[in-house]
């Protein structure tokens, strides 16, 4: 009897996508490689939302219990004006949240979960990467940084919003494929000196959001700043040069603890920067390399969708992968196909967060603030967002 080896599999990334895939494409019956960039999953207390077919796939990986006990949720927040005084109070209740039909956890403790699954299934390489890919009609020969290059039946890029192996394969540089939404956001980590607890407190200056969250008074907290913007031109491995983008953006703000977190900055542990920006990429694949999560159709970060999207779409790949015999161009257009329409919705809300991220002028902030001072409008009007969020969170099949 003669046996048929494995088909070989790269996955470049070991976040939401590149693990997910790895558990998904390991149980088919694929030999996994995983490969990342950074040194371990770091602990950090970022936070990311799962919802709709998304849970469905953590269901279907067991995971829905340990992801649910490590659930986060903000009770309350506080509209703050310029002189830290609050403009009004919101509880969970006034945005129509439905329990039980999402979850938030740390970025951190969700990787952890996913990769604690395939550990044992797919093989994880941490602190290296691919620097070159060359595909023949069989294989695609990849170069790595820190080890001997190697052939692998196919590769698939889940490095992310900037990705490089979309970059290597596709030759297309990112603003070609790429729609930005206006405007860009930091979120880093600062001691909870408010000591707030389950809250968050927000301010707003025209075309500025400033923001501090913290979960537990014992914890760090995270704060946020995002602002209105044309594109701006920055590497987006330099931290440092991120944060002095920050504080020249925010130099002449005085009010409220603006120039305090600005300063906290510095010193922040866990420091996260990017433009409110969507991945359009024409088609996911190219012959045996194809894209999954932030590096095919980030929503843009913060629209709250891209892990879910991450999960969803690495589900799909699989399931097209080991439905296809092999032939991983039909699988690599199946996937492409079944994707479009969830793509599609969940970018519209993509627009819809990074529209409302910001107000642009004085006016628009009185109107708003008259405007969550009457409870039930801003229920009526949050039950319109969540339902529409709830729509394209589950407008695929699993
Ligand atoms: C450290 C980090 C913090 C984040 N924080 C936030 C946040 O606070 N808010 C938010 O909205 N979104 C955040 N995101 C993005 C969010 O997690 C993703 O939108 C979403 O989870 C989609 O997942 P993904 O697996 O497609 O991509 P990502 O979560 O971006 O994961 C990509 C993975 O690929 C690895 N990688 C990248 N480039 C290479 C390379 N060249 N070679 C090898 N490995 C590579 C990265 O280390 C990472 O592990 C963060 C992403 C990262 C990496």
């Amino acid at each position: 009897m003669t046996t048929t080896a494995a088909p070989t599999v790269l996955i470049v990334g070991a976040g939401p996508a590149g693990s997910t895939l790895a558990y998904w494409l390991a149980k088919r019956g694929y030999d996994v490689t995983v490969i990342d960039r950074t040194k371990r999953i770091i602990s950090t207390i970022n936070r990311i939302d799962i919802r709709g077919a998304a849970l469905e796939v953590i269901r279907k990986m067991d995971l829905f219990d340990a992801v649910m006990q490590r659930s986060l949720h903000i009770a309350r927040t506080e509209y703050v004006d310029a002189n830290g005084f609050a403009i009004v109070t919101l509880n969970e209740s006034a945005f129509g949240n439905e329990e039980g039909s999402d979850a938030e956890l740390k970025r951190s403790d969700l990787v952890e979960l996913l990769i604690e699954r395939s550990n044992d299934a797919a093989q994880y390489i941490w602190d290296d990467t691919v620097t070159h890919l060359e595909q023949t009609n069989d294989s695609v020969h990849v170069t790595f940084a820190h080890r001997e290059s190697r052939a692998f039946d196919i590769v698939i890029g889940a490095d992310g919003i900037h990705s490089a192996t979309r970059a290597m394969a596709f030759a297309t540089s990112e603003t070609d494929i790429s729609r930005f939404l206006g405007c860009y956001v930091a979120l880093y980590t600062v001691p909870n000196y408010l000591k707030l607890h389950n809250t968050q407190h927000m301010y707003n200056e025209p075309g500025a959001t400033i923001g501090i969250t913290a979960t537990e008074k014992e914890e760090p907290a995270l704060a946020m700043f995002a602002f209105a913007s044309p594109r701006l031109e920055y590497d987006y491995h330099d931290q440092q040069a991120q944060k002095v983008l920050l504080r020249q953006r925010f130099t002449a703000s005085r009010a409220w603890e603006t120039q305090r977190l600005l300063e906290l900055a510095e010193a922040s542990d866990f420091f996260y920067f990017d433009g409110m920006t969507q991945i359009t990429q024409p088609s996911l694949h190219n012959k045996r390399v194809a894209l999954v999560g932030d590096a095919a159709y980030c929503p843009a970060p913060v629209s709250g969708q891209g892990t879910s999207m991450a999960i969803v779409g690495a589900y799909i790949l699989a399931d097209e992968l080991s439905g296809a015999n092999g032939n991983c161009e039909q699988a690599f257009t199946g996937y492409e196909r079944r994707m479009e329409r969830y793509i599609q919705k969940n970018h519209a809300i993509g627009v819809l967060s990074a529209s409302s991220l910001v107000e642009k002028s004085k006016m628009s902030i009185r109107i708003r603030n008259v405007f969550i001072r009457r409870p039930l409008l801003v229920k009526s009007m949050y039950r319109k967002i969540q339902k529409q969020i709830k729509d394209a969170s589950n407008s695929i099949d699993i």
